[in-house]
């Protein structure tokens, strides 16, 4: 049996570098077929987190959303179409801001109609999201979907967990696929089936592809470390719900406790309570809903996630992702070696 390992059980060993300025470090990313990012953070496809605040917000600072599915074809349309319109708006502050917005479809259904009439509204991307994409369905739908769409529009897939999964997903038809199977912070789809790979080495394992692919680290990513982690495994780009959650552009209102305390809800697209809402009844769920502290402005977090990730590259000296990669030297942490790497002054018993 394999040894698997997560993002915490990772480090990677800082290497000489003469990078003087972060701003030498480009993120630059190019997902394939006509998909760019400048920041390589896509934000998921969930009601709790991708709607058209989340969408502006990530396109402003170069990375993307991905439109969340559970609803009707016009709700989702129209927020691609705002969204989309709002970036003709000088309030575009970045140097670099992205024009990219997706919009996730399903694998039955409404799929195809919902494909079409999302880039008609102004999606630059589709990804196929479904829990378990290394799936007969999932090769019928993207069959019919490139057919539909045509050869030169890009098409995001998953998720998958295994060099298989992300090989097939490329042979069907995707340019990039969501990697991670019950890695998420909401999912319980390991404890539920008893399935799953850890992140950390789902993208170890997927970035052996010889296919012409991009890979899309998806779930369990709680820092900026964890995203320098996953590109310099093979990554090209991250995608996070949580990282996001609580904050003003994610949909939802934010409660009051009587202490005073804020707080929004983020929930599994797989959960019971999201099951319930998007189609009234619920049967084999996978994901949990909590509330999440209040986190004021999504941007400010974001540029703080860039700032680290490119503090990551200098640390190795990299000035780019597809540098990191090649250079990248990582070190197995024992469990006192995390308790070390993690903030530990309010641990410690003088
Ligand atoms: P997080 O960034 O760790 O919060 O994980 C977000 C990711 O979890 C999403 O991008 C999906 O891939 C995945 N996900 C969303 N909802 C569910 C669910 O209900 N069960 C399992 N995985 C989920």
């Amino acid at each position: 049996m394999n040894k698997t390992l997560s993002y915490d059980d990772v480090l990677l060993k800082p290497q000489y570098s003469d990078i003087r300025s972060r701003n030498e470090i480009s993120l630059y990313t190019d997902l394939g077929n006509g998909l760019h990012l400048s920041l390589p953070i896509i934000s998921s496809p969930m009601d709790t987190i991708s709607e058209g605040a989340m969408a502006i917000a990530m396109m402003e600072t170069g990375g993307t959303a991905v439109i969340h599915r559970y609803n009707t074809i016009e709700e989702q349309c129209r927020i691609i179409e705002a969204s989309v319109g709002a970036q003709t708006d000088r309030t575009l502050t970045a140097d670099t801001p992205s024009r990219e917005i997706g919009a996730a479809v399903g694998v039955s259904g409404d799929y195809l109609e919902r494909a079409m009439a999302a880039r008609k509204a102004g999606a630059t991307f589709i990804c196929v999201d479904i829990a378990h994409g290394h799936h007969i369905m999932m090769k019928e739908a993207l069959s019919s979907l490139r057919e539909s769409l045509g050869t030169s529009y890009h098409l995001m897939a998953g998720n998958v967990a295994t060099l298989e999964g992300i090989n097939a997903l490329a042979d069907w038809g995707a340019n990039s696929v969501r990697c991670n199977i019950g890695g998420g912070s909401i999912c319980s789809t390991r404890i539920q089936t008893g399935h799953g790979l850890p992140g950390f080495q789902t993208i170890i394992e997927c970035a052996k592809t010889d296919r012409d692919v991009s890979i899309i680290a998806d779930g369990g990513i709680k820092t900026s470390g964890d995203m320098v982690k996953a590109m310099a495994a093979g990554a090209d780009a991250v995608m996070c719900g949580s990282v996001f959650s609580g904050t003003d552009q994610t949909p939802g209102k934010i409660f009051e406790e009587r202490d005073g305390t804020r707080w929004k809800m983020y929930r599994g697209m797989a959960s019971k309570e999201a099951q319930l809402s998007w189609r009234g009844k619920y049967s084999s769920h996978e994901g949990v809903s909590a509330r999440v502290p209040y986190r004021g402005s999504v941007t400010k977090l974001l540029e703080d996630m860039e700032r680290g990730i490119r503090s990551g590259l200098s640390y190795s000296g990299a000035r780019t992702v597809a540098e990191l990669q090649s250079v990248a030297d990582f070190v197995i942490q024992t469990s006192a070696g995390l308790g070390e790497s993690r903030t530990h002054i309010l641990n410690r018993t003088w």
